[in-house]
């Protein structure tokens, strides 16, 4: 990185004034480093990846952290013990520092800044933690270039899939190609997980909520108890295209008709069970105002944290929605395109936090979270935790995502606390 750039960085932290107003300049700083200009949008292995990991990892020196840089994309700093041995406990946090197109500046990378700026401030008060940190800046979460997501934390974890990443961008240019003209001699290997596994005390992942929760109940933080497992089918209803005017009521085999019955089915099953459920895309063929529908085609996404609830009665609604329209001669395919388990959080981390926040006056409440996080590639191989930060009406994904300093100012000051406690132990 440029020295000028570094100037300005380092400028902008001295005239901030807090924790919280450092990390959301931090953020924008890092939602000018765009793959397309007028808008925030930084994919996997491109140059504003690259530049996006530099600069971070400059920040992690600045913190007191060693840094390095992975065959996957991802930026780690590390933050060891004085008098570090090889037996020390390791605690990882962090998040992604991709984006989804035209995205907003906080999603991702609130949850590294904040993990950084919480050791800056241990080591600015010379704590000495009796464990070793990692914070990384996980690569391509959201999955926007090539057709795979989560792939930085997944190959920490040791559960990154090889045929995964046999896989083409939308120009054509193959994962590993592409991978090869990111990394270079100082990349050093993804740390086997058999290393991390018998060290590992934890992890934890600060985000914003990405939904209204926190912001409608006027609290700051909240500690999330489950990640939820999601289920998404993709349904097909077949009848007899005909004529609107001219095919009397009884004799019609109309898909549309069928399908309005059994996505209103759908709907009251997940109200009545305490599971969120989504019809986001309808598809009719032929598709034609004055034309009955012979055929359409939608999407079903539902989630919850009871899997086996959420299965068992999608299934059966729609198993005996098949077999009324059978009667009537038409027919329905449904194809079970994505499963996921519910990941619960850790009880003992969230205690901690828990108490954290009470010791630091934190008004707070406990949530679940409806979206995928780094968090869950950790699921089987250690504790996790995450704690949510409001964000404005519930915004994310979108250019209008916004945070308010005081509330990152808690959630620093919350890790801040929880790694002493947790060094307490
Ligand atoms: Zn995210």
């Amino acid at each position: 990185m440029k020295e000028q750039s570094r100037a300005k960085i380092i400028l902008n932290r001295n005239n901030c004034f807090n924790s919280g107003s450092n990390v959301i300049s931090q953020c924008q700083e890092l939602s000018k480093i765009t793959e397309v200009q007028g808008e925030l949008t930084r994919t996997y292995f491109t140059q504003s990846h690259n530049d996006c990991n530099e600069l971070v990892g400059f920040w992690m020196k600045m913190a007191g952290m060693k840094v390095s840089y992975d065959e996957i994309g991802n930026v780690i700093g590390t933050l060891k013990p004085v008098k570090a041995n090889d037996d020390n406990k390791i605690f990882v946090m962090g998040s992604h520092l991709d984006t989804v197109t035209n995205a907003g500046k906080y999603d991702g990378v609130l949850g590294v800044l904040t993990a950084i700026e919480a050791i800056s401030s241990l080591v600015k008060d010379n704590i000495d933690l009796p464990y070793t940190v990692k914070v990384i800046g996980f690569s391509n979460e959201e999955g926007v270039r090539f057709p795979i997501a989560r792939t930085g934390s997944k190959a920490i974890a040791g559960i990154l899939d090889n045929d995964e990443l046999q896989t083409k961008d939308r120009q054509g240019r193959s994962f590993s190609s592409q991978q090869q003209s990111f990394i270079n001699n100082s990349c050093v290997p993804i740390v086997p997980v058999e290393i991390l596994e018998k060290n590992l005390i934890g992890f934890l992942e600060v985000h914003i909520e990405q939904g209204p929760v926190l912001y409608r109940k006027d609290l700051p933080l909240g500690i999330v108890t489950s990640i939820q497992g999601a289920d998404r089918y993709t349904v097909t209803i077949s009848g007899i295209a005909g004529h609107a005017g001219t095919v009397p009521l009884a004799f019609r085999k109309d898909a549309m008709h069928k399908a309005s019955i059994l996505i209103n089915r759908l709907y009251d099953l997940s109200h009545n069970n305490d599971f969120m459920l989504t019809v986001g895309r309808i598809k009719t063929h032929p598709d034609s105002t004055n034309t009955i529908a012979g055929e359409v085609t939608f999407t079903i996404d539902a989630r919850s944290d009871n899997d086996f609830q959420r299965r068992e009665r999608i299934g059966s609604c729609i198993d005996q929605f098949i077999s009324d329209i059978e009667d009537k001669g038409m027919t329905a395919k449904v194809v079970h395109n994505y499963s996921s388990d519910t990941s619960i959080c850790d009880h003992v981390l969230n205690d901690q936090l828990s108490k954290s926040m009470k010791k630091i006056g934190i008004p707070h409440c406990h949530l679940k979270s409806g979206a995928g996080h780094d968090a869950l590639s950790f699921h089987n191989i250690t504790p996790i935790a995450m704690i949510f930060v409001r964000c404005f009406e519930g915004l994310s994904h979108v250019p209008e995502e916004d945070v308010n300093s005081s509330d990152i100012e808690k959630a620093v000051n919350l890790v801040k606390e929880t790694l002493i406690s947790l060094g307490e132990k």
